[in-house]
């Protein structure tokens, strides 16, 4: 048989106030460097033209939706959370959604959308905030998803100028 000898602990580490005392001194320590906890929602995120919030659709100066709803954004969701329902529309050449949602619970702002576009019609806005009091309210439908022109401009910009990379000098 093995007999271990335990060693005799001091009244201090019976007490564990060496663990209490180094805890207390990291507390101490902390409360003097500078804070890195956001007080949200009274200190809002910093929104830039890189933020990629919930995707929204473009409405153009003459109030005509850019969208033709050719599909390409609902097949690029890879959180399926786009639905379109094609139909047509006075203007020449065009068509137009007649139903357009996003299961904004599903989607998980890839910005897929936005890249798969060839009409320029979709783009990440930079809301970020999402809270209702239902799943259905939080399925955003075409009323919800439209936008002017001008309130994406800063993202639009941006897009185009970063897409402007893979521009070889013969296609520009
Ligand atoms: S951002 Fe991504 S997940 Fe959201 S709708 Fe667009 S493609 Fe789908
Ligand atoms: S890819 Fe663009 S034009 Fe096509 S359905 Fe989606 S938003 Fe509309």
């Amino acid at each position: 048989m093995v007999i271990v000898k335990r060693k005799e602990l001091s009244l201090a580490e019976k007490l564990y106030l060496p663990e209490v005392l180094r805890g207390l001194s990291v507390t101490f320590r902390k409360m003097f460097e500078p804070k890195v906890t956001r007080q949200y929602p009274e200190e809002p995120l910093p929104k830039t033209e890189v933020t990629r919030g919930q995707p929204r659709l473009v409405v153009n100066e003459d109030d005509a939706i850019a969208c033709v709803s050719c599909g390409l954004c609902e097949a690029a969701c890879p959180a399926y959370a786009i639905t379109i329902d094609g139909g047509e529309t006075d203007r020449a050449i065009e068509r137009e959604p007649k139903r357009f949602d996003i299961d904004m619970l599903r989607c998980i702002l890839c910005g897929f959308c936005e890249e798969a576009c060839p009409k320029d019609a979709i783009y990440m806005s930079d809301e970020l905030e999402l809270a209702d009091y239902s799943r259905e309210a939080l399925i955003y439908d075409i009323e919800k998803l439209k936008r002017p022109k001008a309130a994406l401009q800063k993202r639009i910009d941006y897009v185009n100028r970063i897409n402007k990379r893979w521009q070889t000098p013969s296609s520009t």
